[in-house]
């Protein structure tokens, strides 16, 4: 789960590192009251979006009084920013995040990952800050300093301080940065974080180290035991599709053709959208109704990806190992006769059970396109989908 940047910048603060003075608006009005409030003489207004690139994008505008805040925040409520990180749909901008504007000598990256290779957490810096992560290891690849925590001893002040001195920083401010280090560390293994970045942590013109954007993402599947966490959830900044199945505990990915996928497992989902483009198609999303799924569970899946608009035909792929295809079946008939279904749906089932599922789609006397294998479901679900989008379909 992603948050806001106003939220992660609360959150590290919390765990002690620097952050200038700001204040969240929901309105234009309200912007220019809260820089009031604050006081100071040059304030940045940034878009809450989960994104970056936003400065790039028009989402970070600098404002010298609180009627240029108003006017920055009227061009940006309501509507969407695109920028390289959001897809070309954009994502709403519904609060601004109004902040003392600081003078910069020095921006700085910092980030930390959970390093799959190492399996430990992954401290990444350059002291090329400003760019993207992305950008610096294209162009300056040299530049970035690397370093793994064992977690029996956690973030050691050494390591920190060894950090700061590869980054060039000035040793008046040696502890300042490893502060810095040290609330990020312990925010990211506290909270369950998966990543958080600061990017740009900046070395004022007065030297004070300050983070002056946050990012942070959350481990979903360790959310429960974090409900402060859970709480900070922004669904205005979610696909609309895939909330709505997370909020039903499925896993859905929205995509951009028009093949809807129920499937059990993301291998699987993979192998079934390969075959799909494969045989001349486009998935609209895929959806994983995971092991173990009973017929109420594979209902609501058809129901969810019947849902999206986009889609023009459906194509159930399971292999059951811990699931049964009887109970898929079930599922599926279950939601075929409550939804209008009004595009082709193509059902291939192996593995467990799969005798019995046959016979609960065939006496069903729904309008099923069957498959044995995936290539055959994949080609009758692209041939279903290029002939007919009607209900009028054929027993096969
Ligand atoms: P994004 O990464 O989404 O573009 P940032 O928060 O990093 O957004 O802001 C973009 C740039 O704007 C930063 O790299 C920094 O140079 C400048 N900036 C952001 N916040 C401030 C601030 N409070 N004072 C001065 N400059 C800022
Ligand atoms: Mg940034």
């Amino acid at each position: 789960m992603d948050i806001h940047e106003y939220q992660a910048k609360e959150i590290l603060s919390n765990f002690g590192v620097e952050i200038p003075a700001g204040a969240l608006a929901y309105s234009p009005e309200q912007a220019a009251y809260r820089a009031r409030e604050m006081g100071g003489e040059k304030w940045i207004v940034k878009a809450q979006v989960h994104a970056g690139g936003r400065g790039k994008a028009g989402g970070v505008k600098l404002c010298d009084t609180d009627h240029e805040i108003q006017a920055a925040c009227e061009d940006m409520f309501g509507k969407k920013l695109v920028t390289h990180q959001t897809g070309p749909e954009g994502k709403g901008i519904y609060r601004v995040y109004v902040e003392a504007a600081v003078p910069i000598d020095r921006e700085i990256y910092l980030g930390f990952v959970l390093d799959r290779t190492s399996q430990r957490i992954m401290i990444v810096a350059s002291a090329e800050g400003g760019m993207e992560i992305e950008e610096i290891s294209e162009n300056k690849p040299e530049s970035i300093v690397r370093s793994t925590v064992e977690p029996a001893v956690g973030l050691r002040d050494f390591q920190a301080r060894e950090i700061a001195f590869k980054l060039d920083i000035e040793p008046g401010l040696t502890q300042a940065m490893v502060r810095t280090l040290q609330g990020c560390y312990r925010a990211f293994r506290e909270l369950d974080a998966t990543m958080v970045e600061i990017n740009p942590l900046v070395i004022t013109a007065d030297n004070r180290v300050l983070a002056l954007d946050a990012k942070m993402t959350f481990d979903d599947n360790a959310l429960f035991r974090h409900p402060q966490i859970s709480e900070l959830r922004d669904k205005s900044q979610e696909d609309p599709r895939e909330a709505r199945a997370a909020d039903r505990g499925l896993s859905y990915v929205g995509l951009d053709g028009n093949i809807g996928c129920i499937v059990n497992g993301a291998g699987l989902a993979m192998a079934t959208m390969d075959t799909i483009k494969l045989a001349g198609g486009e998935p609209a999303n895929f959806l994983d109704i995971g092991g173990g799924a009973t017929p109420e569970r594979v209902a609501k899946a058809f129901r969810l990806v019947m849902s999206d608009k986009n889609v023009q035909a459906v194509l159930v792929n399971i292999f059951a190992g811990i699931n049964r295809c009887d109970w898929v079946a079930e599922g599926v008939v279950q939601a075929l006769k409550e939804v209008k279904v009004e595009v082709p749906v193509i059902v291939r089932l192996a593995g467990t059970n799969v005798e019995e599922g046959q016979k609960i789609l065939a006496k069903s006397g729904l309008p099923i396109i069957r498959a044995t294998t995936l290539m055959e479901a994949a080609e009758r679900s692209v041939s279903a989908w290029k002939s007919d989008n009607s209900p009028n379909l054929k027993l096969v």
